[in-house]
Order: C-alpha cells, then sequence, then structure tokens
C-alpha cells in the first residue's frame, strides 16, 4: 500500500491552488483500493476521491483526509457490446475516443467536460440536455462498508448531484451507449467543443461553473453578469469575462480569492433577484460561504 504525506493538491486540480491533502494514494486495483479504505477506516481517517480535480476547490491550509486517485485497472476502458466499461478513473476523453472508434454513440456530450467518469457520475454531469443518469447502466461504488452495485437511480442522480458521499468511491462505471458511425461523433464532437470555445473560458484555469443554475430559467452566469460582476476581482482569481458562472486564475490564485468571489456574486444575485446561488463546485477541506 503507497501511501504519501502532505501531497500538494493545487496540481491535481483545473483551478490550480488548494493545500495538500494529509494523506494521498493512487490505487491501481480494487484491491489496492480496499485495502487503503480498509486502513482509513481503521484509523478513523476521512477519504475523499478527485478525478481530474476540474470541480473541486481546495481549501489552502489543505485536507485532512486521505485523498484517492484512481489509476491502472481503476482507469482503464473497455468496450462490451453496445456498452462501455470504464475505471473511474477514466478520464471522459478516453471514453469517448474508445466509444467513437468502437462505433457506438451517445456520450459525446461529455466531450468539453473535463473529468474522469467517476467524478461525472458523482456529479451528474452534463451537457447540451444531456447527462451521466443518460448514459448509466450501473456503477460499482467501493467503500469502507465494502462493494456494491448500483443505478442511476439507486444513486440519485440529478442536476449536479448524487446520493454519494464522502468515502464512497466509484471504482467502474458501464455506460449504455448505441451504434452510430464515427464519422458522425466526430462531427458532433467538433460542433459541441467549438460553440463551447465560443461562449466559456476553455483556455484558463478554471473549476467549471461555480454555482447551479437556479431556476431552469435563470441562468446563475446570467444573474452573475446582470449584477455587473464580470471581470471583478479578488487577489489572483477574477469572474470570468467570457462567462460569469466561471471564476479564473488569473495567476496566484487562492481557494480564499475565490470563495471572496462567491460570497460576493451570492450577496449581489440574492439582492437583485432574491434567489440563493448554490455552488456546483465541491469544497474539500473546511471551506465554508459565508451565511445570507
Ligand atoms: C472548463 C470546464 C468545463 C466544464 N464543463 C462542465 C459541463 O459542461 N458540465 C458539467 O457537468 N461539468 C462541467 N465541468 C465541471 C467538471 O468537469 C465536472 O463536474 C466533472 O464531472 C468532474 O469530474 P472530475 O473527475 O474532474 O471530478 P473532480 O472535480 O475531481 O471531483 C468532483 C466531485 O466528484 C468526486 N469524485 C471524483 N472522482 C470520484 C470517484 N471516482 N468516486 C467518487 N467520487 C468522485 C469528488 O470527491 C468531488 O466531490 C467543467 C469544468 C471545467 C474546468
Amino acid at each position: 500500500m503507497k501511501l504519501a504525506e502532505h501531497v500538494g493538491l493545487d496540481r491535481y486540480t483545473t483551478i490550480g491552488t488548494g493545500g495538500p491533502a494529509r494523506w494521498f494514494a493512487e490505487p491501481a486495483s480494487l484491491d489496492e483500493l480496499a485495502e487503503l479504505l480498509a486502513w482509513a477506516a481503521g484509523e478513523r481517517i476521512v477519504v475523499e476521491t478527485v478525478g481530474l480535480g476540474s470541480n473541486v476547490l481546495v481549501h489552502d491550509d489543505g485536507v485532512d483526509a486521505l485523498v484517492l486517485r484512481l489509476r491502472g485497472t481503476l482507469a482503464e476502458v473497455r468496450v462490451d457490446g453496445e456498452q462501455l466499461v470504464a475505471g473511474g478513473g477514466a478520464t471522459n476523453a478516453v471514453c469517448l475516443h474508445r466509444a467513437r472508434d468502437a462505433g457506438l454513440g451517445g456520450f459525446e456530450f461529455a466531450s468539453a467536460i473535463p473529468g474522469t467518469v467517476g467524478g461525472g457520475v458523482r456529479m451528474n454531469a452534463g451537457a447540451y440536455g444531456r447527462d451521466f443518469r443518460a448514459v448509466l447502466a450501473e456503477a460499482v461504488v467501493v467503500s469502507a462498508a465494502g462493494v456494491r452495485t448500483a443505478g442511476a437511480d439507486e444513486l440519485a442522480l440529478a442536476y449536479r448531484s448524487s446520493s454519494l458521499g464522502q468515502g464512497d468511491v466509484v471504482a467502474q462505471v458501464r455506460l449504455r451507449l448505441e451504434p452510430r458511425h464515427p464519422v458522425a461523433i466526430r462531427a458532433e464532437v467538433a460542433a459541441l467543443l467549438a460553440q463551447r470555445k465560443q461562449t466559456q473560458p476553455t483556455n484558463k484555469r478554471t473549476f467549471g461553473s461555480v454555482f447551479k443554475n437556479p431556476r431552469p430559467d435563470l441562468g446563475a452566469g446570467w444573474a452573475i453578469e446582470q449584477c455587473g460582476l464580470k471581470g471583478f476581482r479578488s487577489g489572483g482569481a477574477v469572474v470570468s469575462e467570457r462567462h460569469a458562472n466561471f471564476i479564473e486564475n488569473a495567476g496566484g490564485a487562492t481557494a480564499a480569492d475565490c470563495l471572496a468571489l462567491m460570497a460576493e456574486a451570492r450577496v449581489r444575485v440574492k439582492e437583485r433577484f432574491a434567489v440563493e446561488l448554490e455552488h456546483e463546485v465541491r469544497f474539500l477541506g473546511p471551506l465554508e460561504l459565508p451565511p445570507l
């Protein structure tokens, strides 16, 4: 069991901020994962998992937990008939390529979501009207209590949420896809990526959407923009000029800088629209937004 101590998490998050994990490990098999979870349970240590860190904000002082990142067989991808079987640590990009090469469509929506399938299930990540719920046949979830297999209903996948909690590790997923010509898949992915480039800061360090949309008819980005916050800055963090529901690390940003921008956005949006923005980004460590 390979365990590291005090590993900086800034390099494991797309925003590039955050302090160290008290404990860090990269299990490469189910056995290694089970061993690490048993050790953490015995030591009463909290377990967190990161995928590509594309929707997490880590406390600047770090996380008093065992942070896991899945590797090896826990990140492998294979095709099984019309299903794609992927380790929880496999990236959406690799899954999409494997599906396309096998002539399987249905996962194109994930082309612009820079995460792993484990993080995708946890967040029920989605775009362009489709999400993981639409394609998930089942997921293998491992925790200190053991291994279970669960479908989208059992995992309560809903808008950017699931019932998965701390210590639940999505070790494998089975995606239900459908036959589609690779040329059609390639064309749709190219169109979606081009659309994304127009509307979001794809070449900056961000953690994706900061807040969930409060209502289907009220986008968080639009609401924040109406409050005049595009370009608003705190330290090294800035509200994106391209899309106001993104915070960019403009250089030397800290988690505290990001949190300050989030707090300001919540206050102003509440004043103007009488809604309380709920954060989509997941907090690792004792981060908290001030009450409204
Ligand atoms: C430029 C950009 C664009 C984005 N666009 C979208 C979008 O269109 N739609 C969308 O939904 N999201 C989007 N996101 C957010 C993010 O990419 C998704 O939420 C993604 O699914 C997170 O996956 P991840 O592997 O990076 O998870 P992380 O960010 O590492 O983790 C997210 C959460 O999942 C948990 N987790 C991660 N892996 C596992 C696992 N194996 N088992 C259990 N829990 C796990 C973490 O503990 C955390 O709570 C975007 C992000 C960026 C930076």
